[in-house]
C-alpha cells in the first residue's frame, strides 16, 4: 500500500524538477483531479443507488472531464487544465446544488474553486478578485434559488445525512491538499528568495577573476579588525603586494596569460593566509593581506616564505612557462596612526621596495 502511495506521488510531481510557476500549478491539479475523480464516481455510484440515474450520468461526465484535466497538466496544457478545473467543478457545484437542493453542501465545490484561483501568480489579482465577487454571487443566487425553488425531487434525510457527511470528509480533505500545496509553495520561494540573496552578497564582496574578497569586502573586515584590537588589544599586520612588471606579461604572452597568472597566484596567497587571515584583491595586480594575531616580524616571516614560493613556481600557460616575483611592504597596525596610514606605510614601503630592485618584502 505505501509503495502504491510512493508511485502515486511519484507520478504526480515527476516533472516538476522546473522553477516555472506553471509546475507548481499542475501538482496542485493533479493532486485535486485525482481526489475530484474519485468524489465524482463515488457520488455517480451513490445517486445510481438512490435511483437519481441522469444524475449519476452527470456526476460521470464531471469525473471524465477531471480526468481531462489531469492527463492535460502533463501534456503541457496546464493552463487549460486550470480553466478546464474551475469550469467542471463550479458548473458541477451548480449543476448538483439546483438538482438535490441547498442541505446537500454540493455548493461548498465553488469555495475550492476560488481557492485554486488564488493559487495561480499568471492571473492579476484584481481580475481574480473580480472572479472572486462573481463566485460569491453565485453561491448567494443558488441559496435564494433552492430557497424559492426547492429541487423537484428532494432527497429523504438519510441522503442528506450521506451526502453531508460526504462533503464534510472531502472538503477537509481538499483543504488538507490546498494548504499543504500552499505552504510548499511559500517554502519553495523562500529557499530560492534566500539562495539568490546569498548569491548577490557573495558576488557583491568576491572578485570575480581570482574569487578573492574584492577590495570593499576587505575594507569591511579591517574594520573589524580594528573594533577588536581596541577592545582586545589583538595585534595584526597589513601587507601590500604588487607583481613586478606585470605590464610586460600582457603586453608579451596576451590578457590571458596575465588572468592566468592573477589566478595561480591567487591559490598561493590562500595557503599563505590559511587560518593566519585574509588576503583581498586590492586592485589590478595588487594585493592585500592582512594577519590576524601576528607581530610584523612574524608577518614578514610569513610573506617571506611566500616571496620564495613565488620566485620558485613555474607559472606554465598553453606553450610559456614564465617565471614571476612579488614586492611586498608590510606595517603592523597601532591605534596610534589610525587603519587608512597604516595602509598608506604598507604602500610606501612597497614602492620603497619597487626603488631597490623589487622581489622582496620590506618591513
Ligand atoms: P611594477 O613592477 O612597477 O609594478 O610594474 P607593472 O608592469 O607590474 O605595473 P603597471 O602598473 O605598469 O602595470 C600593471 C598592469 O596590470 C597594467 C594592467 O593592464 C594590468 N592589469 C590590471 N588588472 C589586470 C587584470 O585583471 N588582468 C590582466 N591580464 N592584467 C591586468
Ligand atoms: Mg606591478
Ligand atoms: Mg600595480
Amino acid at each position: 500500500m505505501k509503495q502504491l502511495f510512493r508511485k502515486l506521488y511519484k507520478l504526480i510531481v515527476n516533472d516538476v524538477n522546473s522553477e516555472s510557476e506553471l509546475k507548481d500549478l499542475s501538482v496542485l491539479l493533479r493532486f485535486l483531479s485525482l481526489s475530484y475523480i474519485i468524489y465524482y464516481i463515488f457520488v455517480a455510484i451513490s445517486l445510481a443507488l438512490l435511483y437519481y440515474y441522469a444524475h449519476a450520468f452527470i456526476a460521470l461526465i464531471c469525473a471524465g472531464a477531471i480526468a481531462g484535466c489531469f492527463v492535460s497538466t502533463y501534456d503541457n496544457h496546464t493552463r487549460l487544465a486550470f480553466r478546464l478545473f474551475n469550469i467542471v467543478t463550479i458548473a458541477g457545484a451548480s449543476y448538483f446544488t439546483l438538482a438535490s437542493g441547498w442541505h446537500m453542501n454540493f455548493q461548498w465545490n465553488v469555495l475550492i474553486a476560488i481557492l485554486v484561483l488564488f493559487y495561480s501568480l499568471s492571473i492579476e489579482m484584481s481580475r481574480k478578485l473580480h472572479y472572486m465577487k462573481l463566485l460569491f454571487t453565485l453561491i448567494i443566487a443558488l441559496a435564494v434559488f433552492t430557497h424559492i425553488a426547492p429541487p423537484y425531487r428532494e432527497g429523504s434525510e438519510l441522503y442528506s445525512f450521506f451526502f453531508q457527511t460526504l462533503h464534510a470528509f472531502f472538503y477537509g480533505l481538499m483543504l488538507c491538499i490546498l494548504a499543504y500545496c500552499y505552504c510548499t509553495k511559500f517554502n519553495l520561494a523562500e529557499a530560492k528568495l534566500r539562495q539568490s540573496n546569498q548569491k548577490l552578497i557573495e558576488m557583491a564582496s568576491l572578485d570575480a577573476l581570482t574569487q578573492l574578497p574584492n577590495r570593499r569586502s576587505i575594507n569591511e573586515h579591517l574594520s573589524m579588525l580594528v573594533y577588536e584590537n581596541d577592545r582586545t588589544g589583538k595585534p595584526f599586520c597589513i601587507a601590500i603586494g604588487d607583481v613586478d612588471f606585470f605590464k610586460k606579461i600582457n603586453d608579451n604572452y596576451g590578457h590571458d596569460t596575465g588572468d592566468y597568472v592573477l589566478t595561480t597566484l591567487s591559490g598561493l596567497f590562500k595557503n599563505i593566509v590559511k587560518g593566519r587571515g585574509k588576503v583581498a584583491r586590492w586592485g589590478g595586480e595588487e594585493f592585500l593581506f592582512c594577519f590576524e594575531g601576528m607581530n610584523i616580524q612574524q608577518a614578514y616571516a610569513a610573506l617571506e616564505i611566500l616571496r620564495l614560493q613565488i620566485e620558485k613556481y613555474n607559472f606554465t600557460f598553453k606553450d610559456h612557462t614564465l617565471k614571476i616575483t612579488m614586492t611586498f611592504g608590510i606595517e603592523e597596525y597601532s591605534q596610534i596612526i589610525g587603519l587608512e596610514s597604516t595602509i598608506s606605510k604598507a604602500d610606501s614601503k612597497l614602492y620603497e621596495g619597487k626603488n631597490n630592485g623589487r622581489n622582496q618584502v620590506v618591513y
